[in-house]
This record gives C-alpha cells, structure tokens and sequence, in this order.
C-alpha cells in the first residue's frame, strides 16, 4: 500500500484539498475520521468534507479532543460548526483518572516548568483520547501544512501512519502556505475561529496558546517557552518526546 499512497501522495499535491478528501470519503466512507482543532486548516477541511460528502451521500465524521482547558471562544465557535455543517461531530474528552493523577503530581501549571511534564499532560488530555478517537479508523484526515514548523516539514498529502497502527493519514492542506489556506478559506465561505481575527495564528489550549505579533513566527503562539523542536503535542508523533 505505501507504493500506492506515495503515488498517490503526489498526485494529489498540486489539487485542491476536496480531491485528497473525496478519495478518502470514497475509499473509507465513515472510517475516515477528520480531525479538528477549529483552526482554519481544520474548518476548511470540515467545509470540504460536508460538501464532498453530500455527493457521496457519506455523512463525514469529524472528531473534536475537548482537553479540558480549551478557550471558551473555541466552544462557542464549535456549537456555531456543528449548526452549519453536515457532519458527524464526535467530541473526546480526557478520562478522570488521569487527570487527577496528572493534577496530583503537576498541578495546574505543571506543563509551564518541563518538556517532560509538559508532554505528560498532552498525553493525559490529547494523545489518549486520540487513540479512542482513530479506534476502528482506517484512515484520519489531519489539517497539518509543512510550512507549519520544522516538525512538520515532510509530511505528505497521502502517508502511512506508523505511529498510529498503520492506518492511512490524509493531510490534504500539506503544501498550503497560511496565506493559501486563508485565501481558500474566505473565496469559498469557510466559517473560522474568531480568535483568528484577534492574532491566533494556531487554536489550542488556552493556557499554551496565544497571539502573535506581526512578522512573528505563527508557532511562536504555541508553548512560547520551549525550544521548537519540541512543539508537538505527540498527536502527529513527530518531533522528540
Ligand atoms: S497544550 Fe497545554 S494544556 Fe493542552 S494538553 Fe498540552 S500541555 Fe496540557
């Protein structure tokens, strides 16, 4: 299979997203799951999707980790997305136990003080649930652009997915600039986060998560106080742990 998705992979670079995700809504109908943080990579994919989707007559699922400490905009904006769109809206939350055990040993602002405890708490609040999330996936559809930061540098509209079993990553936005992604957004009617509007260049955590300022790296917003190298949360399992 992985011959078949680098052809593939390369095919589908140069199209529009609706092409990477009507192959996937076809090949995997509802075993495809798209994944959404409400950025605007991940609301252009849902917009997509809820329009391919409706040809295909295949009702998309989408998947939302509400980690417990997300911006009260962001839930806002999600009730407005799941008003406007045709999709199956799955939300994952973190499991209690593991959350109060990550809260005994870091408290609340652990993450601020360790890599370590930092990544403790997005495998207690993100990566767990995602695995809940992909069981019985197929393939999931990720809103990921390799400009993005030196993480996300390789990654390919079509790939195999070692980190989560094997399955199928879709990430139809990959050779998107930001500028691109905005442009699709606004020429086809995307609904976007309104922090956009206030200098978030990325949607995350409240805590973890801020604006930017002009000329500013966008990941500048996320974990200000770490190394980039390190900014990933271990759902994309890229970057050291
Ligand atoms: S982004 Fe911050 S608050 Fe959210 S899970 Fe990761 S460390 Fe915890």
């Amino acid at each position: 299979m992985t011959e078949e998705l680098s052809l593939l992979a390369r095919a589908f670079e140069r199209e529009p997203p609706g092409v990477a995700l009507r192959w996937a809504l076809e090949r995997f109908g509802q075993d495809a799951r798209i994944a959404c943080s409400l950025s605007v990579e991940d609301t252009i994919l849902v917009h997509e999707a809820a329009r391919v989707g409706a040809e295909l007559g295949v009702r998309p699922r989408v998947f939302l980790l509400d980690t417990g400490r997300l911006h009260d905009e962001t839930l806002v904006f999600a009730e407005r997305v799941r008003d406007r769109y045709d999709v199956e809206l799955d939300v994952y939350a973190p499991q209690a136990p593991l959350v109060e055990s990550l809260l005994k040993k870091q408290g609340f602002l652990g993450f601020r003080h360790s890599v370590a405890q930092r990544k403790d708490c997005c495998d207690a609040r993100k990566v767990e649930p995602l695995r809940r999330a992909l069981a019985g996936a197929r393939a999931w559809i990720t809103g990921l652009r390799r400009e993005q930061s030196v993480t996300r540098s390789d990654v390919a509209v079509i790939e195999e997915d070692a980190s989560n079993g094997g399955i199928v990553k879709v990430s139809p936005l990959a050779g998107f600039t930001e500028a691109q992604a905005w442009d699709f957004a606004r020429r086809n009617g995307v609904l976007t986060h309104p922090l956009h509007a206030q200098g978030f260049r990325s949607i995350g955590c409240a805590p973890c998560t801020r604006a930017v300022a002009e000329g500013e790296d966008a990941r500048a917003g996320r974990w200000w106080w770490e190394d980039p190298s390190h900014k990933e949360c271990g759902l994309h399992g890229r970057g050291p742990r």
